[in-house]
């Protein structure tokens, strides 16, 4: 656990990474909503973490498919369709939203560079933390200056999967996906999203040491965040951001 509940310097009650304070002008957070604005609308939501955050930069925000297409923000279009997202310049923060899916955040502080992506299982079968990684390599940044951060999402104690899951990995991976997955009490198997995105995040570069966590189960954790799995269609979204603060915005006292 490398995380805490720090208010400041945001004005959100987000989990952060604290090794990441030493980023100067970098902004981020894993907003723990659930405890301020229960039964927010995903809408609302936006609107107030958009408002909060604009002293740092614009919120941009994508039209998450489950896919790993990375766009290169700021962009032209309102919301482009895609799940990962770089951006290389300040007063832009890159948003994503999940309720029981992974967030995947990553800083590179040598070239000032960001991107974020939404890992839910399909996402990580077609790689999208793997193509963020690519992406921000193929535009002059190497792997293992790259620090990430993995989010609160459902824990292995409660993603319970079926078995064909388990199948798509072990023929996506190889046998080493075996360590992805455990028995669950009720026969069938439960997924460690965490670890599959670990795995997929150092086989593309990434030094385990620059590998942070905010450990936290989305479903266990009612008082913190949003759950599909627990809360149903109707659940919020627990949106997440990581960006480089605006030059000469408030945020400059950070850098
Ligand atoms: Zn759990």
């Amino acid at each position: 656990m490398t995380a805490s509940d720090t208010p400041e310097p945001l004005p959100l009650r987000c989990a952060r990474v604290d090794a990441w304070d030493a980023v100067g002008g970098l902004v981020h957070g894993f907003e723990r909503s659930a405890g301020v604005a229960p039964g927010e609308s995903r809408a609302a939501s936006r609107a107030r973490v958009t408002r909060a955050l604009a002293p740092f930069g614009e919120l941009l925000l994508l039209r998450q498919v489950h896919g790993a297409r990375v766009h290169v923000a700021p962009w032209a279009s309102a919301e482009p369709e895609g799940d990962a997202s770089l951006c290389e310049q300040s007063g832009w923060l890159l948003g994503i939203e999940t309720a029981d899916c992974l967030p995947l955040l990553i800083v590179d502080p040598r070239r000032g560079a960001v991107a974020a992506a939404h890992a839910g299982w399909r996402g990580t079968l077609a790689g999208v933390g793997a193509a963020a990684v690519a992406a921000l390599v193929g535009r002059g940044s190497r792997a293992g200056d790259l620090l990430a951060a993995l989010g609160p999402a459902i824990g292995a104690c409660c993603y319970e999967v079926g078995d064909e899951l388990r199948t798509a990995f072990m023929d996506a991976v190889g046998p080493a996906a075996a360590a992805f997955f455990r028995p669950g009490p009720r026969g069938r198997p439960h997924f460690d999203l965490r670890a599959a995105n670990v795995a997929q995040l150092a086989r593309v570069g990434l030094d385990p040491h620059n590998l942070h966590q905010v450990d936290e189960c989305t479903r266990c954790r009612a008082d913190l965040y949003p759950s599909f799995r627990r809360d149903g269609p109707a659940a919020g979204r627990l949106l997440s951001f990581v960006g480089f603060a605006r030059e000469g915005s408030q945020a400059a006292r950070f850098r």
